[in-house]
């Protein structure tokens, strides 16, 4: 055994189910083991590394804000966090005017549900069944995997969830005691599933009918992941609230909630957090925002994920029961368990990712060049014949 994983296996939590391999190294969209092998990264850090790895802007912008303000809570005003919101808020609906920033997905996921309660003063949350918005108690009530969700009841109270896409079951889950609906776009965890327009659409209806705060989570759907900068573009849906992280700074840690000033004043102080909106955080994302427009990476996503989509359809195999995804988040459902052709993935150079059981998911950077993408769909059929 690799001398990494032994250290690390003294150690680590426990929580995280491994795979056998040291990553030491990347640059675009593939990676390096310590034996020196070459991976595709279909993986892409979960859905992080949108810009691929070792992007020099991103680098040079972080070295340069170390040196010259890595810390500076929101007790101050500091010029990166100004320009940072005036980047968001270009880029994103009108309506949504202001931004908290924070460090996680499931952090901003708890944001949301409590200025969804601020500005309604009720407390009922409708979620989505197989629909994933972080681990944190807060949005682990709003998640719906039982594996989660079990070992650590009771979670919140006024939760419940409805069948995803399941247009008939809005009207009577969406009530005027409802502070907020959320739901991502493409269901990521939960086994790569777009959302039918139509159930948007109609979420969105009741929500302004019955006013409660639409919360979308695109946590995993932003930054060009799907096709667009943003997934909502797509769905021609505008929430009250916006949920995003992950690939937000290129690498760094951070999460940023999206919101209307139609929500009306939070109360001072009612919710905060220390590493919110820090200078170092602030100067990847922007650096990250201007490799976005600077290689029209959204446009990258449709292309090259119209190509991984097309080649993984025409694999013929008994073993595929249905092709799925949105730009370059795609997905293959098998008819049994997905480990095994992961793991033959690997043996073949390519790294993916699990979307429950039986779900194969591709999530590369956005980077990712047609020849590699030629290469991810041959070693798919392979994986699939072996
Ligand atoms: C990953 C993810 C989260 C949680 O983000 P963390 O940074 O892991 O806490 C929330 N919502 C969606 C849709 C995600 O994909």
């Amino acid at each position: 055994m690799s001398h990494t994983i032994e250290r690390e296996s003294a150690h680590t939590s426990g929580l995280y189910q491994k795979r056998d391999i040291v990553l030491v190294r990347g640059l675009g969209a593939v990676v390096w083991d310590d034996a020196g092998r070459e991976y595709i990264d279909c993986v892409g850090g979960q859905g992080i590394a949108n810009l691929g790895h070792g992007n020099m802007a991103v680098a040079d912008a972080l070295a340069q804000q170390a040196r010259t303000l890595a810390s500076c809570t929101e007790l101050f005003y500091n010029d990166r966090r100004a320009e940072l919101y005036e980047r968001l808020a270009a880029l994103l609906p009108a309506s949504l005017d202001r931004i908290f920033l924070c460090s996680s997905g499931t952090e901003a996921v708890e944001g949301a549900l409590k200025f969804a309660r601020l500005a309604t003063k009720r407390h009922g949350v409708v979620a989505t069944m197989r629909g994933f918005h972080g681990k944190t108690m807060g949005a682990l009530s709003a998640t719906w995997g039982p594996e989660y969700r079990e070992l650590f009841g009771p979670l919140l109270e006024g939760f419940t969830h409805i069948p995803f896409n399941r247009v008939e079951a809005l009207d009577a889950a969406i009530t005027t005691d409802t502070s907020a609906f959320i739901t991502e776009l493409v269901q990521g965890e939960g086994g790569v599933r777009p959302a039918t327009k139509e159930f948007i659409a109609e979420a969105a209806r009741l929500c302004r009918a019955r006013g409660a705060i639409l919360i979308i989570d695109e946590v995993q759907t932003g930054f060009g992941r799907t096709g667009t900068m943003f997934a909502l573009e797509q769905f021609g849906v505008e929430p009250d609230i916006l949920c995003l992280a992950k690939a937000i700074a290129g690498g760094m840690p951070m999460g940023a909630i999206a919101f209307s000033r139609a929500l009306g004043d939070l109360p001072k102080r009612s919710h905060s957090t220390t590493f919110g909106g820090n200078p170092l955080a602030c100067a990847a994302s922007i650096a990250t925002l201007g490799e976005h427009a600077r290689l029209k990476l959204a446009e990258a996503a449709r292309a090259r994920g119209a190509q991984l989509h097309a080649g993984l359809l025409a694999i013929s195999s008994p073993k595929i029961r249905e092709v799925r995804g949105l730009g370059l988040l795609q997905g293959i459902e098998l008819k049994e368990n997905a480990g095994p052709t992961l793991k033959a993935l690997q043996e073949r150079g390519v790294l993916a990712l699990g979307a429950g059981p039986t779900v194969v998911r591709y999530l590369p950077p956005l980077v990712i060049s047609a020849v590699q993408v030629d290469a991810v769909i041959e070693a798919t059929r392979s994986a699939l014949s072996a």
